[in-house]
């Protein structure tokens, strides 16, 4: 997600040179074995001039030899003028030999090297060292192997670092907006609390818990402050973590995970983002993704192995819970649910207050207006626009955090930082009519909520915004969805009315409508089709789409028939109110930024547009 921070990567250049270094050391070993295995060390005994055993006993026979030298199998035998080498049997006493041969060697020094001598060592070593030299070498392969992954074999020893091990001092109080989530969990840490009551009443005590929720919800944040309600130890670990670079370290994960969190019950084991590991399994290509699955198996092979004594509690988090293999669902495993939705006005206005501490604020601030201004956004959402607005106010040198501040932030955060482009009157003036556009469909779509803020300040990647002020809602209704295509069709009519032309500007515009349309036929049943749903989603190979060709081609016909109208209707608007589109074009040329007031200020009062049905 975020780029390598300073640290990460220096680690990553050490690392770097200790391979080359490593490298080097490599080499050199495998040299050193190809000289061992082809030129041993035996060789160092040079043969002066070899002859049969049976010539020496003759000569021992004439006289002739002086010395005769025994080392191992080689005999060096000295005479009056040369120096003859034989050899004997391995294990063959000399004088047995000799004794054998009917030959005396009165006359003859015989001199036999010791075992435990020089040449035996050398013997020894240049039959060991290849093995030797063999086993470092693997062993350096091996450590190579592991280069970037640092721990996976000394995993055993690191624990720490895998999974942070703590109790975290966060209560329920520090979470906000979530009051059923908080209600179902009180059952969890009453059971770690108390489990003799449990066990009285012979109750199957829980085990798994999943988190459902979008991001930024508090899913993290609340199982944090399960284990700190219950004052139990908290382990987690994000479910990318157990994948890594060689197959089955994941499943060892998993098992050293249990085994440590067991060691210390009572125990929360978190595993964040566990669709990561717990997608269903079988739905890659032809069998996916082998170490996944062995995770997978490994956690639930884990959570199966739990005795009724065991206090422990396995949560999970995600924001996928369509995706999940079914085997971890199941009785017995992550059996409970816990579901965190976005936070609604009061939640909000709880999450407001949590995150506010600490920061001084203008005395008469309207905290309802904020609320009512953060529809759509998640805990860590408003988490962030405090943070956000602090750092504002405190660059301006204010001394409290007022409303402006506030303002800026949530649109900083909902639609990124403010991002001036260098734009000829050409291009400006071409936003400004794209973004009235917008502004004048909306104003005259009856359903829609009221425009906020229009802008042609370039954020991230667009070049300019019409932001309406949504309200909280539960449902969405066929006209609101309808109102919103045509309103995003908006930028592309306006274009088009006024300078007969297409800009790529409007594609974001024209991806959100075609998807808006796309999940009324398919999701919603509000098509012509009828109300069906068509799940287009191919799970896995073996399971076939379970849209046909045909129907699939009639679901393009009829998202393609939504847009047409919407786009039909955004064009009637745009001609029919013409005039005011040049007046809010170029006030927002004027004044780049149009607030709710101005804007209508300019256009009058919002009325409905009746146009003949499509
Ligand atoms: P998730 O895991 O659901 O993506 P997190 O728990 O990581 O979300 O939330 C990120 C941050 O946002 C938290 O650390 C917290 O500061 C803030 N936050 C999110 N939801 C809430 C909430 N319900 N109450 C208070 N703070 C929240
Ligand atoms: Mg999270
Ligand atoms: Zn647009």
């Amino acid at each position: 997600m975020a780029a390598l921070t300073p640290s990460k990567r220096k680690k990553s250049k050490i690392i770097r040179v200790n391979l080359s270094w490593k490298n080097a050391l490599i080499y050199g070993f495998v040299l050193l074995f190809i000289a061992f295995t082809f030129f041993g060390f035996n060789q160092s005994v040079e043969p002066k001039k070899v002859v049969p055993i049976s010539q020496i006993i003759s000569d021992v026979r004439q006289g002739k030899v002086s010395e005769i030298k025994v080392s191992d199998i080689v005999l060096t035998v000295t005479e009056k003028d040369k120096i003859l080498t034989s050899t004997k049997e391995p294990g063959q006493n000399v004088y047995q030999l000799f004794k054998d041969a009917g030959v005396s060697l009165d006359k003859t020094k015989v001199i036999i090297k010791d075992d435990t001598g020089l040449n035996s060592w050398i013997n020894i070593l240049s039959s060991v060292l290849p093995i030797l030299l063999m086993v470092g070498f693997f062993y350096f392969i091996f450590r190579q192997a592991r280069g970037a992954q640092e721990n996976i074999f000394s995993f055993g020893q690191s624990r720490a670092k895998l999974f942070s091990k703590d109790t975290p001092r966060i209560k329920f109080s520090d979470v906000a907006g979530v009051d059923e989530a908080k209600q179902e969990l009180a059952e969890i840490v009453d059971f770690l609390k108390h489990p003799e009551k449990y066990k009285a009443m012979g109750a199957r005590t829980p085990k798994g818990v999943l988190m459902v929720g979008p991001a930024g919800t508090g899913k993290t944040l609340l199982a944090r402050a399960t284990a700190g309600e219950a004052n139990v130890q908290f382990f987690s670990i994000a479910g990318s973590e157990f994948m890594e670079m060689l197959v089955g370290v994941g499943a060892s994960r998993a098992r050293d995970l249990f085994a440590t969190a067991k060691k210390s019950q009572p125990a929360i084991i978190f595993i964040d983002e566990i669709d990561a590991i717990g997608r269903q399994r079988g739905a890659g290509f032809m069998g996916g993704h082998d170490e996944r699955e062995q995770t997978l198996n490994q956690i639930l092979v884990e959570m199966d192995g739990f005795t009724p004594n065991e206090q422990l509690i396995v949560m999970a988090a995600t924001n996928r819970p369509d995706v999940l293999d079914p085997a971890l669902i199941r009785p017995g495993r992550f059996d409970r649910r816990v579901i965190l939705d976005m936070p609604d006005i009061v939640g909000r206005k709880a999450i407001l207050a949590i995150h506010a501490r600490g920061k001084p604020f203008v005395k008469n601030l309207d905290w309802d207006k904020v609320a009512r201004r953060t529809v759509g956004f998640s805990g860590a959402d408003i988490e962030n626009m405090l943070n956000e607005a602090a750092i504002l106010a405190a660059r301006l040198e204010k001394k409290a955090i007022d409303m402006k501040d506030l303002e800026e932030a949530a649109t900083k955060v909902k639609l990124g930082p403010e991002k001036r482009r260098l734009q000829s009157d050409e291009d400006k003036k071409m936003t400004a009519y794209h973004e009235a556009g917008h502004a004048l469909v909306s104003w005259q779509m009856p359903h829609l909520d009221p425009i906020h803020r229009i802008s042609i300040v370039g954020r991230s990647e667009s070049l300019g915004q019409t932001e309406i002020a949504p309200e909280d809602r539960v449902h969405e209704t066929k006209t609101r969805l309808i109102e919103q295509i045509a309103m995003a069709m908006g930028g592309r009519a306006a274009e088009s009315v006024v300078f007969s032309e297409m800009t790529t500007g409007a594609s974001s515009d024209l991806k959100k409508a075609t998807r808006l349309a796309r999940l009324m036929v398919v999701e919603f049943g509000m098509s012509d089709l009828g109300p069906m749903t068509f799940d287009e989603d191919t799970k896995s190979y073996y399971e076939s789409n379970q849209t046909s060709e045909n129907m699939s081609a009639k679901i393009d016909e009829q998202i393609k028939k939504i847009t047409d109208v919407a786009y039909k209707q955004a064009i009637a608007i745009i001609s029919k109110f013409r005039d005011k589109l040049d007046i809010l074009a170029e006030e927002l040329l004027k004044k780049e930024t149009l607030e709710s007031e101005e804007f209508l200020a300019l256009m009058g009062p919002r009325k409905a547009f009746s146009f003949a049905k499509a």
